[in-house]
């Protein structure tokens, strides 16, 4: 476990290496960034200059009724963003029963934890009695410690371990600080884990009063310990990460395994009614239809690479040559697709 946490933490270091070269040297103009707009209240003028992905302190959220006693929130610029393949802030929900609530993530930082305790305040007296996080990400899971103690937390026995090694959490908080800025709240994150956990191919059935929740593990998604949470009577899924976003949105393969993605993908996919909706990582609700585009992408990817691999292509040339057209648009493409999942998946598949 301790050499997977610290194999982890250098991908983490890698990665924020990498988003930084891509943020830093893309080719979009310099004024017109494809990452968190700057807020206009006063800050350090060098705070002006950062490249966030978005900006923590910035972020707000939105409340949208799905169902009765069902909704979702998600960042007030995520419609617009979303459909112009730019990313966004952390989606998530809850679920109100007769006699009490479920959260879906807990968001990164205390500030955005509150946003959404104000919005289970608006709609309802009942008391939150668990909230769920999808994966160990700190956008997800970040905000546990504000939630009052009476507050079960549900995770992934994956996820609780990465989260209890503090050494491991201690060097993911500084990874998202450089990513979600500074002074907003992250480095005050205290980790808070599991109260109940939820094992590989575990089904977990919540009753909250009149109100069924399924906290369910489909296999490997993005982490170790991805979860998915269902409401069966009301049709509505929260994917967390595995799906980010609607369509140009690309899975980030942080950790490989592209040939367990698409399983697990396709697992889901086969699960959902047409009619249900899907509440995505980092966007708007969408239909489990737009889910296609990401297998379909992965089907390309490994395809595309394995022919490379074959061909004796080093991963350089792989990177250069796998272009995808039909998977374009999605502002993090260069930096996602060619370089991480172009990588990850040349090494899944010469391994
Ligand atoms: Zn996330």
């Amino acid at each position: 476990m301790l050499k997977e946490i610290s194999k982890n933490v250098v991908k983490w270091a890698l990665l924020s290496a990498s988003v930084l070269f891509f943020f830093g040297c893309n080719s979009m103009p310099a004024n017109e960034p494809p990452v968190a707009e700057k807020t206009e209240d006063a800050q350090p003028a060098e705070e002006k200059k950062e490249q966030l992905v978005w900006d923590a302190g910035a972020v707000q959220l939105e409340l949208k009724k799905l169902a009765d006693g069902v909704y979702a929130f998600y960042p007030t610029d995520a419609k617009e963003k979303n459909s112009k393949g730019y990313p966004v802030a952390t989606s998530g929900g809850f679920v109100v029963g007769d006699n009490e609530v479920l959260v879906i993530e807990s968001m990164v930082n205390k500030r955005l934890a509150e946003q959404v305790m104000g919005f289970v305040k608006q709609v309802t007296d009942k008391p939150i009695r668990y909230l769920v996080n999808t994966s160990y990400h700190g956008d997800h899971a970040y905000g546990n410690y504000v939630f009052p103690k009476s507050v079960s937390i549900i995770q992934h026995r994956k996820t609780k371990e990465f989260m209890d090694n503090t050494e491991a959490f201690e060097a993911d908080k500084q990874f998202m600080v450089q990513y979600f800025g500074a002074n907003r709240g992250i480095e005050d994150v205290i980790a808070r884990t599991a109260d109940i956990v939820v094992d590989d191919g575990d089904v977990k059935t919540l009753d909250l009063g009149n109100k069924k929740v399924q906290i369910i593990h489909m296999g490997y998604a993005q982490t170790e310990g991805d979860l998915f949470v269902w409401v069966p009577g009301s049709k509505v899924f929260w994917t967390g990460n595995p799906v980010v976003a609607q369509p140009p949105a690309l899975p980030w393969l942080l950790d490989g395994k592209h040939e367990e993605v698409l399983a697990t993908l396709k697992k889901v996919r086969k699960f959902l009614p047409e009619d249900a909706v899907v509440v995505p990582g980092h966007g708007v609700p969408i239909q489990p239809k737009d889910i296609d585009f990401m297998i379909r992408y992965l089907e390309s990817l490994h395809k595309e690479v394995k022919n490379a691999v074959e061909q004796g292509m080093t991963v350089e040339e792989a990177q250069k040559v796998i272009t995808l057209p039909d998977f374009q648009g999605y502002a993090l493409f260069g930096w996602v697709h060619s370089g991480v999942n172009v990588p990850a998946t040349y090494k899944d598949i010469s391994n």
